[in-house]
């Protein structure tokens, strides 16, 4: 006997995750699903998670979002890239950008040549030939120009900044639109079936809703995922000491920055992301090396504007779950895991698992071999960012501190030891698989982290040397007209997205 067809999916939270979720099933599925979401006013989202990468763009397509309507409805920016203050040395400031640092010549990767520049004396930072970096430094903005193909206007890559509160009221009006029900209440029982999946939750005013798949956005708890079906937790403080965020909205401030900034402070770092009507802040830092008191006075006391509520501390163990999706339940967003918003990657991993999810979405019961390869695909996708995040505070050369002697000397994962390695040696950069950050990424932070090869590609020596110089010249030149062509981050806005 065949099962009958999985229709009755039900979502758990009503955060980023969980909007994300309903938004993105109603619109991908097709007819014939019964999606429910479930949210409890008195407990809340944690109301953080305010920066992204580029791929969310493809997500708003996906979902036929328009992007100008979006970014009205949510106070949003424009994002190029995030400004690192401080992290290899007290007064470093580099741009980990979006977008590319200059094109490949002929085989060869651009940074090769520019090594050779640089071992020649030549001063000009990477970032002087990132179209991205230069714009963000000017505070100018505009979308890549698809009539431009052959510009470098027609490669610009940018991401998001948004209310997280506003975003989840976005995404509740596009999934209610196409059928998702929401039901408001707190879960006080989650009920399983003999095979030990899970039949339902039992809300607190004695309402059950019954489902075939559940999807865990209940946020750091897990309440389905771990707290019923015990799926593990992989606890990467060892390698990610920071466990605790304070957060504070402060008044904006004139210009409009078209970036996040990250700054390093003695125990960990804060982040400043720039909104239509606020700038969100936030300071991120390890309860081992400071107290929660001295951190909300340190973020206190580093704001652009005045504040505009009490700080709140959010704590958190850096991590991901040893298996992301066990028997009728898949977790999302910050059920599933969380490393720290350093490279804003987690609304991106609620993206890809949905996308995963969709193309794994099951046809009646569940197959095992689906569940083991979403969770062995969600793992490698976690851990390869988790290298990159570790790259921030392990690359450096701070000493000022008992965290940052720390964080120098620890042991690091032998995956990125290897990474490091080859970039040590001869500048070598290699994407593993489809992660999701890939060599620009990881030259930009490498460089300004103050990683420093030894040597280049033997390729980059038969350019001759006028040639190269030349060649370095002119990508500078051409990159710094395109941004004199672009218009203020703030102009861009207001024309085309201010919210009202
Ligand atoms: P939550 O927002 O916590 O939502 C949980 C939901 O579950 C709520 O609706 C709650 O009411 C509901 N719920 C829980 N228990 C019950 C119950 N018993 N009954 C009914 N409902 C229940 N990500 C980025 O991509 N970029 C960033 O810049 C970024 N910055 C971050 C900064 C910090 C300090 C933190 C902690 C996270 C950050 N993140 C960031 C991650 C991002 O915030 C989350 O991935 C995102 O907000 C998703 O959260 P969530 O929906 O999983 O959880």
């Amino acid at each position: 006997m065949t099962s009958p067809l999985l229709r009755r999916i039900v979502i758990v939270g009503g955060g980023t995750a969980g909007w994300m979720a309903a938004a993105a099933l109603s619109s991908l599925l097709g007819p014939g699903y019964e999606i429910r979401l479930v949210e409890s006013d008195e407990i809340g989202t944690v109301g953080v998670g305010e920066a992204t990468v580029p791929y969310i763009t493809e997500f708003n397509e996906a979902l036929g979002i328009d992007e100008n309507e979006f970014l009205r409805f949510t106070q949003g920016t424009f994002k190029l890239g995030i400004e690192f203050v401080d992290w290899a040395r007290l007064g470093d400031r580099y741009m980990h950008a979006f977008g590319q640092v200059a094109q490949d010549i002929g085989a060869l990767p651009f940074h090769h040549y520019w090594l050779r520049l640089r071992a020649q004396g030549d001063t000009r930072p990477l970032g002087a030939y990132s179209l991205n970096t230069l714009a963000a430094q000017q505070c100018k903005f505009m979308r890549s120009r698809q009539d431009l193909p052959n510009s470098p206007l027609g490669a610009i890559a940018h991401a998001f900044h948004f209310d997280a509160g506003l975003y989840a009221r976005f995404l509740r009006r596009h999934a209610e639109q196409r059928g998702v029900q929401r039901v408001e209440g707190k879960v006080v029982e989650v009920q399983q079936r003999e095979d030990g999946g899970l039949a339902a939750v039992r809300l607190e005013r004695g309402e059950v809703v019954a489902g075939d798949l559940f999807i865990d956005c209940s946020g750091l708890r897990g309440l389905l995922i771990e707290q019923t079906l015990k799926a593990g937790y992989d606890d990467w403080r060892h390698w990610l000491p920071c466990d605790r965020a304070v957060a504070v909205p402060c008044a904006a401030v004139q210009p409009l920055l078209p970036y996040t900034r990250a700054t390093a402070r003695p125990a960990g770092w804060q982040w400043r992301i720039p909104l239509q009507h606020r700038i969100g802040n936030g300071h991120v830092f390890s309860s081992r090396f400071m107290s929660e008191d001295e951190a909300t006075a340190l973020l206190l006391a580093h704001l652009d504007g005045e504040a505009l509520a009490a700080p709140r501390t959010i704590p958190f163990v850096p991590g991901q779950r040893q298996r992301f999706w066990v028997k009728n339940c898949v977790a999302l967003g910050l059920a599933a895991g969380f490393f720290e918003p350093i490279e804003s990657t987690n609304i991106h991993l609620i993206q890809t698992a949905l996308m995963r999810i969709v193309s794994l979405f099951p046809r009646a019961g569940m197959d095992e071999a689906d569940i083991a390869e979403y969770n062995a695909q969600t793992r490698f996708e976690y851990e390869r960012i988790r290298d990159f995040v570790i790259l921030h505070y392990h690359a450096t050369e701070r000493s000022d501190s008992p965290f940052w002697n720390h964080c120098r000397t620890m042991e690091i994962p032998d995956s990125l030891q290897r990474k490091l390695a080859l970039f040590r040696s001869n500048g070598r950069l290699f994407r593993d698989g489809d992660e999701l950050f890939a060599e620009q990424s990881w030259l930009q932070v490498l460089i300004g982290q103050r990683v420093a090869p030894r040597g280049y590609h033997p390729m980059a020596d038969a350019m001759p040397a006028p040639q190269l110089q030349a060649m370095a010249n002119g990508i500078e030149q051409l990159l710094r007209r395109c941004v004199e062509l672009m218009p203020p981050h703030e102009e861009f806005i207001r024309a085309q997205c201010a919210a009202p």
